[in-house]
This record gives C-alpha cells, sequence and structure tokens, in this order.
C-alpha cells in the first residue's frame, strides 16, 4: 500500500509545519502562480505533482523567502515569514534544483561548511554531521573528495546540507531528476525515515510513482493553480472508475488514433509516442477486443496494457495532457 493510500485526514488541532495561502506570482502576462494554498502538518508529507513549468519552483521559491509574492501569506511552524524572515526560514531545510558545492572538500567538509555557515556550533556539528551522513547514506564516502562522487550522491550531500540545523520543514525540489538509481533508493528511504520521525516534507516531482510512495497527500498543479488535491485514494476518484489501456500500434497510427477515440467508453485519448497511444476508458479491460476490432483496416494492435488509475491518469483526466510530455 502506497503512503497516500495510507493517509488518514490531515491535522487540523496542531499547528502546520509549513502553511500558505492565496499565494500568487506573475512575470508580466505570464502567471507562474495563481491563488496557491495547503497545510503541511508536523510527520506528514505533501506532494506536488506537476509537468515542467507548472510553477512548481515559483511557489518553492515563495515558501522559502527567495522570491516576495504579489500576494498570499507564508506561515512556518507559525511563524509568519513576511513578518519574521529570520525566525521562519530558520525552520526550513530547503533543497533546491541545483548543485552548489565545493568539488575540492570531501562530503564531509562540504558539511561542515555549510554548517557554520548556518551557525552551527562546532561541538555539536561533528555529531550531526555524523547522523546525516547516515541518513544519506553517505557514511562510506564521508571522506572522499566530493568531484569523484556521481550527481545523485551529490544531491545527497546537498539534502544533508539542508538537514544540518534540524529543520521542522525539509523542502525537496525534484530531488531525483537525473540522479542514479542507488542515490534515488538512498533519497527516497531517508526522506521516508525523516517523515517517520516526525519531519514535515514538501516534495515537487514531475514522477507520480515517487509522490504516490513518499506522500500522504498531494496537490496536482497545472498552469500555476492546484487543480485536485487530496489523498491518493480521493485523486484517484475523480478519474472515476476508467481504466488506463496503453495500446502499442503498427500502421497508420494517426487514422487508427482517431478511430480508438471513437469508441465508446473511451473517456480521454492521448499519443505517447510515434506507435503508442494511451486511452482512459471506462470498463477499459473490457473493452480491449472493441478496441482491437476498431482499428481493424488502419493499423494492428501489437501490445496491450491495462492499468487501473493512478495519479497519472487523474493528470491526464484533469489537463488533457501527460505530466512527461
Ligand atoms: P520546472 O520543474 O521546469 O522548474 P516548475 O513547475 O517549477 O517547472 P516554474 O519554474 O515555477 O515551473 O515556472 C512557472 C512559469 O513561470 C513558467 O511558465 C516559467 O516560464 C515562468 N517563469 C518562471 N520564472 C520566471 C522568471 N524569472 N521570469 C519570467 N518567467 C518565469
Amino acid at each position: 500500500m502506497t503512503a497516500l493510500e495510507t493517509a488518514s485526514a490531515p491535522a487540523t488541532t496542531a499547528t502546520p509545519a509549513l502553511a500558505c495561502r492565496g499565494l500568487s506570482k506573475r512575470y508580466g502576462d505570464v502567471v507562474a502562480v495563481e491563488d496557491v494554498g495547503f497545510a503541511i502538518a508536523p510527520g506528514q508529507a505533501y506532494g506536488l505533482l506537476g509537468p515542467n513549468g507548472a510553477g512548481k519552483t515559483t511557489t518553492i521559491s515563495m515558501l522559502v523567502g527567495l522570491l516576495r509574492p504579489d500576494s498570499g501569506t507564508v506561515l512556518v511552524g507559525g511563524t509568519d515569514l513576511a513578518a519574521d524572515p529570520t525566525r521562519a526560514k530558520a525552520k526550513i531545510g530547503y533543497v533546491p534544483q541545483e548543485i552548489a558545492l565545493y568539488p575540492e572538500l570531501t562530503g564531509r567538509e562540504n558539511l561542515r561548511f555549510f554548517g557554520r555557515l548556518f551557525g552551527l556550533p562546532r561541538r555539536r556539528l561533528a555529531a550531526r554531521i555524523d547522523e546525516v551522513l547516515d541518513l544519506i547514506g553517505l557514511t562510506d564516502r564521508a571522506d572522499t573528495k566530493l568531484g569523484t562522487y556521481s550527481g545523485g550522491m551529490k544531491r545527497r550531500i546537498n539534502i544533508g546540507a539542508a538537514l544540518l540545523h534540524r529543520p521542522e520543514v525539509l523542502i525537496l525540489d525534484e530531488p531525483t531528476v537525473g540522479v542514479d538509481p542507488q542515490s534515488r533508493k538512498a533519497i527516497l528511504d531517508g526522506v521516508e525515515r525523516l517523515v517517520e520521525e516526525g519531519m514535515a516534507l514538501l516534495y515537487t516531482s514531475h514522477y507520480m510513482e515517487e509522490i504516490e510512495r513518499v506522500c500522504e497527500r498531494a496537490a496536482i498543479i497545472d498552469h500555476g493553480r492546484i487543480i485536485a488535491d487530496g489523498t491518493r485514494r480521493e485523486l484517484v476518484s475523480l478519474v472515476g472508475t476508467a481504466d488506463k489501456v496503453e495500446l502499442v500500434l503498427d500502421g497508420d497510427v494517426e487514422t487508427a488514433f482517431a478511430k480508438l477515440r471513437a469508441v465508446e467508453g473511451v473517456v480521454e485519448a492521448a499519443r505517447t509516442g510515434a506507435s503508442s497511444v494511451r486511452l482512459i476508458a471506462e470498463g477499459g479491460r473490457y473493452l480491449l477486443p472493441a478496441l482491437i476490432t476498431a482499428v481493424d483496416g488502419s493499423a494492428t494492435v501489437t501490445a496491450t496494457q491495462v492499468i487501473e488509475p493512478d495519479l497519472e491518469a487523474t493528470f491526464l483526466h484533469l489537463t488533457g495532457s501527460t505530466l512527461r510530455d
């Protein structure tokens, strides 16, 4: 069962670790973010799921105080970011997409540098660095130069740096993009452990399987707006009982695609590659014979896959486009 499925209702009594309301940001005519709001309780992981350019980074930049919103408020552990930025920011651990570390220093030395930068006392820092290295799974490589690390290991050091001051909320912006599978696993395992220990997490990704695994609740963001939010079950129920059906076609794919769209029961259709299509269809698994017959004369169906509704299907249903195009 995924984290999203096991989710309980959000805590309403405790002060949220992170809350925002009515956040908006425009760049000239471009509405980057509009009226975004959510609350994350301690020990809760919240996902922001959306394609590139949806407004995730702009939202995060406003949450961490790097960008002034045109309107809206941000509260970090009850502290208003605009009124008391120093206090609010001290409760946040932020890991941006870009990696900024020193290749000539070892992993441990990089962490020490950032720890000193945050003003952590030298005595406590050494022990904290050991804890953080364990959490990000880099104890073994701590004393080799960062320049020899893979991109994923550097990303893990970046996450470690954001954890040194024991933030109440950790904000990760697409932490697994361009990361090797071993580091991806270490990152996902590490953040799950942190959330279990009570940290609040804001996790952005365009990989819905990561959001499903890590987050209790998620918001789907598109063109700067939250178009749906809730637990996985709540989000998926928006699609109804439809299945996702993926077909690989050989032949005149364009014509076959048009025919498939017209089949009764097909509610959404998208081209996913030169010879592949994805359909959302009521009772899709029972519709396969009709789909195969429909393309007859134009193309042959060479592979099929039926998948029960997931966040990707919800996204497709709500926006009419796939997450990764
Ligand atoms: P990505 O994962 O690619 O960073 P995103 O979901 O984080 O995508 P944003 O980077 O927040 O999206 O961008 C949202 C919108 O705002 C996009 O249309 C983008 O082109 C625009 N935008 C972002 N920053 C600026 C800027 N400094 N000036 C003008 N437009 C911007």
